[in-house]
């Protein structure tokens, strides 16, 4: 363990939120789309999946490696680096996620974590791939105070006319329902990193931002007016291992990293640095800096690409 990241807060929807159910409704029910939810204190709260969160993380911080002209696979079912990628060693040669595999049947973690981080992208070290977890998990975000009141929320349906994807023509009567949480709802959400050089810190933090300019939106029916979000009452709770009493964020990797200098932005106790609100901001917004600064210099590998 080298470094442990935290940040807390609230996500609140600006606009309407759709995040289906992913089901067929039962027969009889009032709408077509309906909201996911969860049984709490016997409420039906409706929620934000950490796995929701997790995708529009992904895919937007694909984009913006790819915009530098990184590498970038699209982290979708069978399209992670894990299959797209071959290596060639002296040993073996196939699929990376094979080789991963056989290496680790026989017991060589150290030798299949070597070639995953040689030879997967930066995103699939950040957020997984078969075979490997990643580094931020993003925990389910329920609409709970710090004591686990439920706030207030409420639901509200509106009718759509289903739009042929293909001809753009109207199917004739094809009326459909979707359910939405009206906005101003609070959502408590964590993200949790472990390990993460201060550049890879950066790519989520530039994530963060396009989220709260409403570049980036969640759920369905995004081009229709509904998804946009904003984080509020950031909190951030950071630590260095082996523990240091300064206000830094160590480079975790030579040459492409680069040490944070956080003076005046957070607090420290008992090794850990602190900051809540415009500070949080302020901490992110170095720490973008850091990415954009980190180049894809010395980053190419020896790969052959399927791509
Ligand atoms: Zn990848």
């Amino acid at each position: 363990m080298l470094r442990e990241f935290n940040i807390n807060g609230y996500i609140v929807n600006v606009e309407p939120l759709h995040i289906g159910a992913g089901k067929e409704p039962p027969l009889g029910s009032l709408v077509d789309l309906a909201v996911l939810r969860i049984k709490y204190m016997g409420i039906d709260l409706p929620y934000i999946p950490g796995s929701s969160l997790k995708g529009v993380f992904r895919s937007t911080a694909t984009t913006i490696v790819r915009s530098k002209g990184m590498k970038a696979c699209s982290g979708l079912s069978k399209e992670t680096c894990m299959e797209l990628e071959d290596v060639v060693t002296e040993r073996v040669k196939g699929e990376l996620g094979e080789v991963i595999r056989s290496y680790l049947r026989e017991n060589k973690s150290k030798e299949a974590m070597e070639l995953f981080f040689k030879n997967a992208c930066i995103l699939c070290k950040i957020f997984g791939a078969p075979s490997y977890t990643g580094k931020v998990t993003f925990s389910d975000a329920y609409p709970i105070d710090e004591n686990g009141k439920p706030f207030p929320f409420s639901f509200d349906i509106k009718t759509g006319i289903a739009i042929d994807r293909k001809t753009g023509a109207v199917y004739s009567g094809a009326l459909y329902t979707l359910e939405y949480v009206k906005p101003g709802v609070s959502f408590k959400f964590s993200i949790h990193c472990t390990n993460l050089p201060n550049y890879a810190l950066g790519l989520l933090a530039t994530v963060m931002s396009m989220i709260q300019t409403g570049d980036v939106k969640i759920g369905g029916f995004k081009t229709r007016g509904l998804g946009g979000i904003r984080f509020e009452k950031l909190f951030i709770r950071a630590r260095d291992l082996p523990k240091i009493e300064s206000p830094i964020l160590r480079s975790l990797e030579e040459g492409v990293d680069e040490e944070v200098d956080l003076s005046n932005l957070v607090t420290l106790k008992d090794g850990w640095l602190i900051a809540e609100g415009s500070s949080a901001w302020n901490v992110l917004r170095k720490l973008e800096e850091v990415w954009w600064r980190a180049g894809p210099k010395g980053r190419s590998n020896q790969t052959e690409s399927k791509r």
